[in-house]
């Protein structure tokens, strides 16, 4: 079968086209890609309208060797994606009993009792494509091979929209898929620094992104963190590995501050750290609200380290259940060294945990002053034996101070914790 080179997202959904969703499975998508090795030249939004849809899928099939739809796969009379897409293809919709029983187990497990008769409608799939199993919805995806229509796209990708269906179709299905038709491998290294800009790491690594060919260097956003990406093209999986010296010299200019290499971010660092170590945690956030329990209840499997969290906001809070001393408070103030200690010394000591993070600033954008201007942020780590505090300061609106706040919070414990 042919290799894949380039590819085109299609994106159906009038819901897109007026603005009231954001198109982020394109944008995960386009991503997914890349990363893949494919390129994904092209992105087009189509209302739910047979008519332009196939218009789109004309454009697209003359430049793309595939097309990636997404949404419209549902029960009702306005999702057309599959029936349309199918007619395109030349193939006839028949009835698929395992996605029939799947969608029957689907209903029964949400203990809704009885299945619509559209929802049928879900389980008829194009003739001889490959069906994608929807362990998170009703709506199986397909993959559509080998289209003879003359133009040029020969495979056609259909996903369910809303994204918590669509991300793991694509990790379990179709990914698999593609690394095995695209038409180059890549091999690649992520590399994820807190404490340092993204503008001072890249002038310390500039020459290496300039002057690598294979494998390459290159900044890679990743919402708010700092990474770069290796990337080796190889012909053959057995090609020996050029990655390792690249990065050791990464590790030359900006090893002190890297924190993983690899796909975990900071909050499942800490978690594996901690997990490894068997110690507990605990939280005293002021000026984060919650921002640093937040990110780590993200991580699955955190319950076995960590334990809660205070949000001590009001000066009221910090003394009845933290036991910040109010001389404390009246000497020093709320954002100082000697209250944040107090803050993660007292929450270790009530949660009765080994490590606790405390937190307390001013995230503007009023509120600070010439002594302690806004961006002023106080953390603390205290742990079985010592506590320990730094104070941050950085200029930003009021998110991005929290934001880097609870980033430098969780990179303080990671550094006491290796
Ligand atoms: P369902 O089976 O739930 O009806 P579907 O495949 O028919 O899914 P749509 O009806 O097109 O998908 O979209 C369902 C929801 O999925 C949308 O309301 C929206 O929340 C989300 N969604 C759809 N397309 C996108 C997109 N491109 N980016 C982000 N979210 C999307």
């Amino acid at each position: 079968m042919n290799k894949i080179s380039s590819a085109e997202i299609l994106c159906v959904g009038t819901e897109l086209l007026l603005g009231q969703i954001v198109n982020t499975n394109a944008a995960f998508l386009a991503n997914e890609l890349n990363l893949i090795g494919i390129n994904s030249y092209f992105q087009t939004v189509v209302g739910d309208n047979p008519s332009r849809l196939v218009q789109a899928l004309k454009i697209a099939a003359d430049r793309s060797d595939l097309i990636i739809l997404t949404g419209g796969l549902g029960p009702t009379r306005d999702d057309l994606t599959m029936a349309t897409t199918a007619q395109f293809a030349g193939r006839s919709l028949v009835l698929h009993e395992p996605s029939k029983q799947a969608i029957e187990g689907y209903f029964t497990a949400m203990h809704r009792n009885r299945v619509t008769q559209n929802n049928w409608k879900q389980a008829m799939m194009p003739t001889g494509s490959i069906v994608l199993p929807n362990y998170n919805g009703t709506a199986p995806g397909a993959i559509i091979e080998n289209i003879e229509n003359g133009a040029m796209a020969k495979t056609i990708v259909l996903l369910p929209g809303p994204p918590s269906e669509l991300r793991p179709m694509f990790n379990e299905s179709v990914k698999p898929y593609l690394l095995e038709r695209s038409s180059q491998k890549l091999r690649h290294l992520f590399v994820r620094l807190i404490g340092i800009g993204e503008s001072a790491a890249e002038t310390r690594l500039m020459d290496l992104i300039d002057q690598q060919e294979n494998p390459t260097l290159a900044p890679y956003a990743s919402e708010g963190e700092v990474m770069f990406r290796i990337t080796q093209r190889v012909e053959r999986d057995d090609e020996p590995d050029l990655t390792q010296d690249l990065l050791k010299e990464v590790y030359n200019r900006v090893g002190e501050y890297i924190y993983e290499v690899g796909p975990r971010k900071l909050p499942e660092v800490i978690k594996d750290l901690l997990i490894e170590q068997n110690r507990t945690l605990s939280l005293a956030e002021s000026c984060t609200g919650g921002l640093i329990a937040s990110a780590l209840t993200d991580v699955p499997g955190i319950s076995t380290v960590f334990k809660g969290g205070i949000v001590a906001y009001d000066n009221d809070i910090k003394k009845q259940m933290l036991s910040v001393d109010e001389r404390i408070l009246l000497q020093d103030g709320a954002v100082s060294e000697n209250c944040v200690k107090a803050m993660a010394t007292g929450c270790r000591d009530v949660m009765k945990t080994d490590y606790a993070i405390a937190v307390t600033g001013i995230a503007g954008p009023t509120g600070g002053t010439d002594e302690k201007p806004v961006g002023t942020v106080w953390i603390a780590v205290a742990g079985p034996n010592r506590c320990e505090a730094k104070m941050i300061f950085r200029k930003g609106n009021r998110a991005r101070i929290r934001r880097v706040a609870m980033l430098y919070a969780l990179d303080m414990l990671r550094r006491e914790l290796v």
